[in-house]
């Protein structure tokens, strides 16, 4: 029989009856230290008292109004990301998958606009992740989200990770855009090298392409930046963003120049609950906290730290661990025992990881996390790899 809740996710049998900080308590008394934070959710960790505090102040007096009046609170969300940012607009959504959506929209309504209506190809990289909508999932490409899905949105070209040369190749005057992770989540924790984006910014100016970044996971603070795209020193013309945006409350936004967004006057595009009062309450405190660069500063030395005792750990136990990867607290273990061997052994030691494609754990902890907590954490990874030694022993 089919269970009440549409079986789509394996889940761990047990759940959370509170978290606080970096912390997760069971109802039998166990405290996980989360080191998956929501997968990238969570980035002020559970419970900020400044988040909990604008949420329930908010509740306290408008929930939701529909987009159709003046929301004060997004207007204020929208111009602090302006300012902060490369971007001239912005359109609030609930998820990374409805970010994708729009990016994808607005690409090809530009290309519409500008008389190029046949211009609709968007280049896509294989490992991405963008979503489970059709058209996100279309734009990964992977057999493992398509299959029996189809037929898929057209549009879409799938070309190797880094491969310059293909790239070139790729972009043709059909080409709407092109759709890139700066740093790949769910594909591994793979980082796009800083050259690699300044080449992809250079081809798109060449060809007119825009490009779009999905920082959906690598955006607000998590690299060390406020998005990952900075690092490189370039901008792209569309960024999407969700995850760490709501510190935990649903929502997500589509950045844009108004170059790339222009073409997308009065009712081209909608959203019910997008940027509503409640969730641009929290998400402007999130923003205040996550932007001001002394927060970004501790976020990049916390980073540092855990890196060098990850790769220390990596020393340690080169049959369990083959390679640290990653930028900032996004952060992955390539193991060379199964992946999902080391995530039970690290929950065994109460430790919560994130597993990616390509044998990897992600480390994901809250950008607030603590020094004392980061070597818990690897204390506990530590104890995790050496039970599995000793069971291969
Ligand atoms: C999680 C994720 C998405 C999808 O976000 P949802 O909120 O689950 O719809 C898209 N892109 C990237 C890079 C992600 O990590």
């Amino acid at each position: 029989m089919i269970p009440s809740i549409l079986p789509t996710y394996s889940r761990a049998p047990l759940s959370f009856t509170h978290g606080e900080g970096s912390w997760l308590s069971t109802e039998d008394g166990r405290r996980f230290l989360d080191f998956g934070a929501g997968i990238a959710v969570n980035a002020l960790g559970h419970a900020h008292p400044d988040l909990v505090a604008a949420l329930t102040e908010q509740a306290g007096k408008l929930w939701h109004v529909s987009n159709l009046y003046q929301i004060p609170q997004q207007q204020e969300l929208a111009d602090k990301l302006v300012e902060a940012t490369f971007a001239d607009t912005v359109f609030f959504t609930n998820s990374g998958t409805e970010s994708c959506e729009l990016a994808i929209k607005m690409a090809r309504k530009h290309w519409s606009a500008q008389g190029q209506p046949e211009r609709t190809q968007i280049i896509a990289f294989n490992g991405a992740f963008h979503g489970r909508s059709t058209a996100a999932i279309a734009a990964a490409g992977s057999e493992k989200m398509t299959a029996g899905f189809g037929p898929l949105m057209p549009g879409f070209t799938h070309i190797d990770w880094g491969d310059h040369d293909a790239l070139r190749a790729a972009l043709t005057k059909d080409t709407a855009a092109v759709l890139i992770e700066p740093v790949q989540g769910e594909g591994g924790i793979r980082p796009l090298p800083d050259q690699c984006l300044r080449g992809l910014r250079e081809l798109c100016d060449e060809t007119g392409a825009l490009l779009i970044l999905d920082e959906v996971q690598c955006g607000m603070g998590r690299t060390g930046r406020l998005f990952a795209h900075e690092w490189a020193g370039v901008a792209p013309d569309i960024m999407m963003v969700a995850k760490g945006i709501g510190g935990g409350f649903p929502l997500g936004a589509v950045l844009a120049t108004e170059h790339a967004a222009k073409a997308m006057g009065t009712g081209t595009h909608g959203s019910t609950y997008g940027g509503n009062p409640l969730a641009c309450a929290v998400g402007n405190k999130v923003m205040d906290i996550i932007a001001d660069p002394a927060f970004l500063d501790t976020v990049s030395a916390r980073a540092g730290l855990l890196r060098q005792r990850l790769e220390g750990l990596v020393a340690s136990h080169p049959d369990i661990f083959e390679q640290v990867r990653g930028i900032g607290l996004m952060l992955g273990l390539k193991c060379r025992a199964a992946n999902t061997d080391v995530l039970a052994a690290a929950f065994d030691q109460n430790l919560i990881t994130v597993p990616a494609a390509d044998n990897v754990i992600r480390l994901l902890p809250p950008l607030n996390i603590s020094e004392d907590e980061i070597a818990q954490a690897v204390a506990r990874l530590d104890a995790a790899a050496a039970t599995l030694q000793k069971a291969r022993a």
